[in-house]
């Protein structure tokens, strides 16, 4: 384990930033990590190794130390537009070290590619040293895993890959090094986690990433073979690695390219382009979509009375509540300033759309003026509350024919809530509604 908050003095073991883990998590991690230490341990019992076993253990390791060191590259071009995590694809060589290597020279591969990468990534993004050590312990577990699938069914090393048998072994080998890596950062997560029931895509990350890591240990797989037949071939599974990286990196563009970086909504480009398409699909199938348009009343007084970065932490937490308010398939985007807008397909028939969505629209409405919003100020923390929001909404294909048409006619609607004394719904054609409102800011 290492230091966390004071780098500089990493021997002061008081100030190590794990020990103000909860101690049930800090149980866990020990555990976890005592079990890799003693299955190590026990490995290295049955040392000697033979000589074609040290030689691929170095081959594995220096061609896992040069994968970091390009990556390393790549990844500093992703930095300069982008903040989400480093790309790790190092399983292929830590998965083909557990399917070749006695386990004791597996864990070793994955100790020095573990260490380096500390050094050379980790380290400079302040990554908690004690998450790493908990990360190298989870893959020297996964690997103790997927050789233990192969000792049970027989396989003698890779000589033996030779029919359909050994193919079901080695995605058993998968599966096992894929479930135990990935579950054991699900339970870390769940443990560690302030949110009372934690969403599979926080626990189990998304379905990308994972089809990812399928994808590297099947390669890890393929360079296991490479290594035992001839292992002068290994530096060609580096080609196909690397355009895999790249391949994740473009995503991770793509996404942040569409992302509003202060909410985490879709940006205005994303939310037209993803919306035209759904009203696409929605004529196609003779279906409705209802849009919805949304600007909090009187916003400009918020900043002026608390600043911009509490503005912006009230425009972070409408965002969250107007997430909380829709289905998952909503496309909820900012559209703007203080101007946020969603677009819910398929709500019923024409004119149960029109009164479903009043009655969304009125939910999101008495959302946001029920929220409280906390903000540190250099003051000192204060409360923002009696916030307002007036909504527009409009149908298709009521209002319009064309995604502009039915956000104009929903805009126009906006206009009219704003003009009838703001904290009000009003759908397009619909603006006999009963009007509903709360005593909110003026
Ligand atoms: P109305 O009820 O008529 O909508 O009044 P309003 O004050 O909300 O609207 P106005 O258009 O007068 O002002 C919008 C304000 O939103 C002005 C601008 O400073 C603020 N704003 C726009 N974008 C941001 C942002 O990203 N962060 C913060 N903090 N404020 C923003
Ligand atoms: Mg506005
Ligand atoms: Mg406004």
């Amino acid at each position: 384990m290492q230091v966390e908050s004071s780098p500089a003095r990493p021997w002061l073991l008081t100030r190590w930033a794990v020990w103000s883990l909860p101690s049930r998590v800090l149980t866990s991690l020990l555990l976890v990590e005592i079990t890799a230490l003693g299955l190590f341990a026990l490995d290295v019992l049955h040392w000697p190794f033979t000589r074609s076993a040290l030689f691929a253990t170095l081959m594995l390791s220096v061609l896992g130390v040069v994968h970091t060191e390009i990556a390393v590259g790549l990844e500093r071009l992703r930095r300069r537009v982008t903040d989400t995590p480093h790309v790790d694809l190092s399983s292929v060589w830590t998965f083909a070290g557990a399917v070749l290597l006695p386990p004791a020279l597996a864990t070793i591969v994955v100790l020095v590619i573990f260490a380096h990468q500390w050094f050379r990534v980790w380290r400079s993004v302040e990554v908690p040293g004690y998450r790493h050590v908990f990360s190298t312990a989870t893959v020297v577990l996964a690997c103790h895993a997927a050789a233990a699938v192969l000792n049970y069914a027989g396989s003698q090393g890779l000589s033996s890959l030779g029919g359909p048998r050994e193919l079901i072994t080695m995605a058993l080998a998968v599966l096992a090094y894929g479930t135990v890596n990935t579950g054991l950062v699900a339970a870390a997560i769940a443990l560690s986690t302030s949110t009372p029931r934690p969403s599979p895509a926080q626990l189990l990350g998304h379905w990308d990433d994972n089809m990812l890591e399928l994808g590297t240990l099947c390669l890890g797989a393929l360079a296991a073979l490479a290594l035992a037949s001839n292992p002068w071939q290994m530096p060609l599974v580096m080609a196909p690695l690397l355009v895999l990286h790249r391949a994740v990196l473009v995503r991770q563009l793509e996404e942040a390219a569409s992302t509003d970086s202060k909410t985490g909504l879709l940006n205005a480009a994303a939310w037209h382009s993803e919306a035209a398409r759904e009203l696409r699909r929605a004529q196609r199938g003779r279906t409705s979509v209802a849009v919805l348009i949304l600007d909090l009343d009187h916003f400009k007084s918020v900043n002026d009375d608390h600043g911009h970065l509490a503005g912006d932490e009230v425009l972070s937490a409408v965002a969250t509540a107007l997430r909380g308010e829709v289905r998952e398939h909503d496309l909820v985007g900012r559209f703007g300033g203080e101007e946020f807008v969603v677009l819910l397909p398929e709500l019923g028939g024409s004119s149960d759309g029109g009164i479903e969505l009043h009655a969304i629209a009125e939910r999101i409405r008495h959302r946001v003026s029920t929220l409280s919003v906390a903000v540190a100020t250099p003051g000192g923390s204060l409360t923002i509350a009696g916030l307002s929001v007036s909504v527009g909404g409009a149908v298709y294909p009521d209002h319009g024919h064309g995604i502009d048409h039915v956000l104009a006619a929903a805009d126009s609607a906006l206009y009219a809530a704003k003009r009838d004394g703001r904290n009000a719904v009003r759908i397009a054609e619909l603006s006999e509604m009963p009007r509903q409102r709360s005593s909110g800011r003026r």
